[in-house]
């Protein structure tokens, strides 16, 4: 009681003074994507830099075509000696890759590529060509031995459905290390907020509206992670249908779940980024079951029909907005 007492005095004594902390911000391009990183307070810049260092960092590391990545290496047929980060981040994955039994799987790659995601030349492969690349999809190929990685011949790995929300987790990491208390970074679609902004107040993070350029919810969040894959991200159509860039690993095409996005809060960035994309191919009722069975994150799921379905925990943290206003909305409880 004491301690809040004076911190209200000492915030009061702030604000009489004028004295809103500092802000720094940085804005560059990394991992396909253009990052900005926020920090308030004293030590914000140091913090910034070396997130900014770290990020570059793991680009490399972690990139499929770099020059001096790893996975690039690996996929090459070489055997890699990991760095702490990536098998850190390739344990992770694998992990998550298992629970999800496979709804998220890192090898999807030569799919992916088949398809043309890679480099923007998009087709649709015929069914031979799927089920040949499917052989060798398949994460319990993975395997690392003291600490090296060799891939079986015709395995690739692709760590981009897990890298940027593991980039936000170690981002965290330095400014709380740093002693700072009040951040947001955004990663490409990807969200991340260190406790509440400057004044006290939740922060608030904007949903995107698949349909058009402005937002569908707002969630008010301190200490999380919010990351959405929307299969409006990236498509391409042909005679009249939409292919885009979530595969379900047991077919090999786009994933057809009924869902046309997903967004995850948590306070663990990789899981975030990582069931946004495997509850985006497990369709809603399997996220339902899948959130009922584990207590470290949340859902709001649009469907093909329009319909929201949230789950509890952010019942009263969520909003909608613009167009989305008295739009109707079903909340999974446990
Ligand atoms: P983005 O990278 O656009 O933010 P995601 O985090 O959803 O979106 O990751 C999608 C990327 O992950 C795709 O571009 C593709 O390379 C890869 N991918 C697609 N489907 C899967 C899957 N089922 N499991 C793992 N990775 C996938
Ligand atoms: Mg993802």
């Amino acid at each position: 009681m004491k301690a809040f007492r004076l911190s209200a005095l000492l915030l009061a004594v702030l604000l009489l003074a004028g004295c809103a902390p500092k802000t720094y911000t940085s804005t560059f391009f990394a991992m396909d994507t253009v990052m900005e990183l926020t920090a308030y307070g004293s030590g914000g810049d140091e913090a910034l830099a070396d997130a900014q260092a770290l990020v570059e960092e793991l680009d490399r590391l972690l990139s499929v075509t770099g020059e001096d990545s790893e996975i690039r290496a690996a996929n090459r047929g070489e055997t890699v000696l990991l760095s702490d980060s990536t098998a850190d981040l390739l344990s992770l994955a694998l992990g998550l890759c298992a629970d999800t039994r496979g709804a998220l799987d890192v090898t999807i790659y030569p799919v992916v590529r088949a398809w043309g995601f890679t480099t923007g030349q998009y087709q649709v492969p015929d069914s031979g060509t799927l089920s040949a690349l499917l052989d060798s999809v398949d994460y319990t190929q993975v395997v690392v031995e003291s600490g090296a990685l060799t891939l079986p011949g015709g395995v690739e790995l692709d760590l981009g459905s897990v890298a940027k929300g593991y980039t936000g987790d170690r981002i965290m990491s330095i400014f709380q290390e740093a002693g700072l208390t009040s951040a947001k970074i955004t990663l490409g679609g990807n969200v991340q907020v260190l406790g509440n902004k400057p004044d006290g107040s939740p922060w608030r993070v904007g949903i995107r509206d698949p349909g058009s350029d402005g937002y569908a919810f707002v969630v008010e969040v301190t200490d999380r992670a919010v990351v959405t894959s929307g299969g409006y991200e990236r498509y391409f159509e042909q005679d009249g249908v939409r292919y885009w860039h979530i595969i379900d690993p047991a077919t090999g095409c786009p994933a057809r779940s009924g869902l046309v996005s997903v967004t995850i809060i948590s306070q663990s960035g990789v899981l975030a980024d990582a069931l946004s994309t495997a509850l985006f191919v497990m369709g809603a009722e399997q996220a339902a079951d899948y959130w009922r069975a584990r207590d470290d994150f949340d859902f709001i799921l649009i469907g093909e029909d329009g319909s929201v379905t949230i789950t509890e925990g952010i019942e009263d943290s969520f909003s909608f907005s613009g167009d989305w206003e008295n739009h109707s909305l079903e909340v999974i409880r446990r």
